[in-house]
């Protein structure tokens, strides 16, 4: 038995299933002498390697017609002749005469003049790459073997990762890398799936069809467990599965406090899907559609229509309750296979979001237009990511004008008083609370960034995953100012980042004065049934007091 602790989580929720491990070591392309009897055979090798690569690019070309291209440049007879020469007349293994040519042909394209043949080393070297996984019998997906419920162990989890894999047949993750709030933990979270990030040197410990049990809410991955421990734990997960449905049958009686103060309990989502498991949890409605999965897990941006459809579903699902669509937001960690983005030092602080957007109008046109469209359908509210400046609020608000204006033209119906707000998640917009609040119906607090920023700690490294923490007296100090600062003003304030589901701060958020908690559907019932149990009067005057408080451990002893 071997045991792995990490001190903070923001998951929840027992897995005791076999480890599923994903190694995602560099191929080796293994290069090596053949003799003379072994040509053939060698030659019928990469012509096999060519049948399966084209065969996998086939099915994949009629999502995106980069692989088409790269198709054809699998089959491509001067590359044929290239490999196939080195292994006749040099005696080379496949391998070796692959990343030849694949050197050679690199070469050559990079020293062209023109641009867009410069660009064809990339697809060069993609396409050697993936015949290489061919010539070595390995899968391109790295969950396809899997078949039983396991619990997924990774050096690091892309968003794009977990859109290959079938989310039925997770039973929880472990990460050696990445921070609470890394995608993957919200992924985890809006699914209920048990989820370790940042664990530290695991893969090395670990083989596939181990034994594991997961407790995610105390940090705990145990490995090779014996006996009696895996009872224990089954029999908590059974206590959990009771109280979760306990508070669950509570959560169809009303959002308020003892002393009948309303709040709204919203939750994150991040597709039509999620809605549909939300919906399970009495949520009053989305506080946050993530609308960048939509761009993520398409190999194109999304057009006006698909977007459309997808909101329309969202908003019909929803029947009337508030859906909240953030607007793209995409850099820093989430890239898109098909747009590239610059290199940057900082992609945190970088061309990202709202950014991005004010840049790639059409693109972002696209998008409003599709809300709009959509909003005729239900009760939509726009927001926009990452604001630091009245100007950018204005420049959007411009550019979503002239959409209106389209759709006017084109007698298209709307919803012509659609509800405009901002995430509130740099210092900038925290300090400018005020002039935004003037401007907008409602701010939604993202202390998932806001807390990076405020601190200058990055949400995603576990090697200062001590120091990200939104109890801080700074980043409480920015929220009760925000909110404040959005009352003055008549705007709603509602939170979006997971300190809005975080147990210990649920409260207290609602003494500052939050209207709107919204968080990972599945901590919904939890986080209502708290708030239900205290009275407004009494949180109100407990906030006061903690955010006098000038550490983080005077915080928590108030709390
Ligand atoms: C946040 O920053 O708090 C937030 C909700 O946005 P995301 O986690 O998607 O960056
Ligand atoms: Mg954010």
């Amino acid at each position: 038995m071997k045991e792995w602790k990490v001190p903070k989580t923001s998951s929840r929720g027992y897995a005791i299933a076999p480890v599923y491990v994903v190694r995602t070591v560099e191929v080796k392309a293994d290069e090596r002498k053949i003799s003379a009897e072994e040509v053939d055979s060698e030659i019928k090798r990469f012509e096999a390697a060519v049948a399966k690569a084209q065969e996998d690019l086939l099915e994949l070309a009629s999502q995106n017609e980069i692989f088409a291209a790269h198709y054809a440049m699998a089959g491509d007879i001067a590359i044929y002749d290239g490999v196939t020469g080195k292994i006749r007349e040099n005696c080379d293994n496949a391998e070796a005469a692959l990343m030849q040519t694949r050197d050679e042909y690199v070469m050559i394209f990079e020293s062209m003049d023109d641009e867009y043949m410069r660009e064809r080393a990339a697809d060069m070297k993609d396409v050697s790459g993936r015949l290489l996984y061919a010539l070595k019998g390995i899968e391109d997906n790295p969950f396809a073997a899997m078949k039983e419920k396991s619990i997924i162990v990774a050096k690091d989890l892309a968003p794009s990762d977990t859109a290959k894999m079938n989310l039925e047949l997770v039973a929880g993750f472990v990460t050696e890398e990445g921070g609470v709030t890394s995608h993957v933990s919200i992924i985890a979270k809006n699914q209920g799936i048990p989820c370790l990030v940042g664990a530290g040197p695991i893969l090395d410990e670990v083989e596939n069809g181990m034994k594991a049990i997961l407790d995610a809410g105390s940090g705990m991955f145990i490995l090779e467990p014996e006996e009696a421990l895996i009872r224990e734990y089954e029999e908590k997960a059974a206590e959990l599965a009771r109280l979760t449905e306990e508070m669950e049958r509570l959560s169809t009686l009303p959002s308020e406090t003892m002393d009948g103060h309303k709040f709204s309990i919203c939750a994150n989502v991040g597709s039509p899907a999620d809605i549909r498991n939300a919906l399970k949890y009495q949520i009053d409605g989305v506080g946050l559609f993530r609308s960048e999965f939509l761009y993520m897990e398409n190999d194109h941006f999304p057009t006006e229509d698909e977007q459309f459809e997808a909101y329309k579903e969202a908003a019909e699902l929803l029947g009337g309750r508030e859906l909240t669509i953030r607007t793209l937001d995409i850099g820093g960690d989430k890239g898109l296979d098909y747009y590239e983005f610059p290199k940057e030092e900082n992609p945190f602080l970088g061309y990202r979001a709202i950014r991005m957007c004010l840049e790639e109008t059409e693109m972002f046109k696209t998008q409003l237009r599709a809300i709009l469209r959509a909003s005729a359908f239900g009760y939509i509210r726009i927001m926009y990511p990452m604001m630091i400046s009245v100007e950018e609020l204005q420049a959007a608000n411009a550019l979503l004008l002239e959409c209106k204006k389209e759709l006017d033209q084109e007698q298209i119906a709307y919803d012509k008083k659609i509800q405009v707000g901002i995430m509130v998640e740099t210092p900038a917009a925290v300090m400018m609370a005020d002039d935004f609040a003037e401007l907008v119906d409602f701010f939604s607090i993202g202390t998932n960034d806001l807390t990076q920023y405020v601190l200058a700690v990055d949400r995603g490294n576990p090697r200062i995953s001590e120091k990200y923490n939104s109890f801080h007296p700074a980043v409480l100090r920015a929220i009760a100012h925000t909110i404040e600062a959005a009352h003055r003003h008549n705007a709603k304030a509602g939170m979006c980042g997971e300190f809005a589901g975080d147990e210990m701060a649920s409260s207290l958020l609602l003494g500052m004065g939050l209207d709107e908690f919204s968080m990972s559907a599945n901590g919904a019932s939890r986080i209502k049934y708290q708030l239900r149990g205290v009275t407004y009067e009494a949180m109100k005057e407990r906030a006061q007091e903690v955010l006098r408080q000038s550490t983080i451990e005077k915080v928590m002893e108030h709390l």
